[in-house]
């Protein structure tokens, strides 16, 4: 398997997650609250060394045959050496930037608009309409308050700088949503708010076939089996822990296919009931 970017079908979907590449974290901004030396126990049945943490960004190309569809942006070019590959892991696939008719972004955060402009500040994708939920779109170009997120300053003012470089230049492309609503034939937006104010997941369906993006609203595989532990990255914690347990309880009763966008790549696979927790089972990909 490429670790660049994965194939698959939903009915008669033709999609591809593709990487933007990899961030490596500090372990504990995954699982603030996590008791240290239980964290580094659970990390190493994982068969993660305790201390960094290398984690995907993922994004979706969507094929519906008749819309082009891109699924959040990356990090973009320069934001960070070991992502921004998105564009030129599209160009790997065929697609150019100008085949893109629809950009949809779940929320604002680096990962996920970064790669909205181009090195002039102009939209990448000069072709599509850009998607994003009002009160994310809002939150982003006001002056966020980002006081309750434990990271640094530097990654605050960082937060702020890429939302200012990557918003307002969509702006004249721009659709805003206010309701769960179908954007295309068999792509539905589902609000998953907590992670972001007006984070969004999308449940795509294609025949009999469903995919739900979960995008942030679960971060990683470790957090499906201990719910408690929660990410530095999640604005509105209370929230997105009731999201978090909302969308697994869904996707787990109806065995419904799931991408995470931070999830070992591809990210795809199906989450199991196990009492008050879940498991992640990752599809079976082929070297
Ligand atoms: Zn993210």
């Amino acid at each position: 398997m490429s670790n660049e970017s994965f194939p698959f079908e939903i009915g008669n979907f033709q999609c591809v997650a593709i990487s933007d590449g990899t961030f490596a974290y500090p372990d504990h901004s995954f699982f603030v609250n996590a008791p240290k030396e239980h964290l580094e126990q659970v990390l190493r049945e994982h068969n993660i060394q305790p201390g960094e943490i290398t984690i995907p960004w993922t994004c979706l190309l969507i094929d519906t045959g008749q819309h082009s569809v891109l699924v959040d942006t990356g990090g973009g070019a320069g934001l960070v050496p070991s992502a921004g590959k998105l564009l030129r892991n599209l160009q790997a696939t065929g697609i150019e930037p100008v085949d893109i008719d629809t950009v949809i972004l779940t929320h604002g955060h680096p990962d996920h608009i970064g790669g909205n402009t181009d090195a002039e500040g102009k939209p990448a994708f000069p072709k599509a309409r850009y998607i994003m939920w009002k009160e994310e779109w809002d939150f982003w170009t006001s002056e966020p308050n980002l006081a309750q997120l434990e990271v640094s300053e530097d990654i605050k003012q960082l937060m702020l700088m890429l939302a200012r470089k990557n918003l307002p230049p969509i702006q004249g492309q721009l659709n805003l949503i206010d309701r769960e609503t179908e954007i295309l034939p068999g792509i539905q937006v589902i609000a998953a708010p907590g992670h972001t104010p007006g984070h969004i997941a999308l449940a795509i369906s294609s025949g009999n076939q469903q995919l739900l993006y979960i995008s942030d609203a679960v971060l990683h595989p470790i957090h499906l089996e201990q719910p408690d532990w929660y990410p530095v990255f999640d604005l509105v914690r209370e929230q997105a822990m009731t999201t978090r347990r909302q969308l697994l309880n869904q996707v787990a009763a109806e065995q419904v296919l799931v991408i995470a966008c931070h999830f070992p790549f591809p990210g795809l696979g199906y989450v199991i009931k196990k009492g008050e927790r879940w498991q992640w089972k990752p599809i079976e990909t082929m070297d």
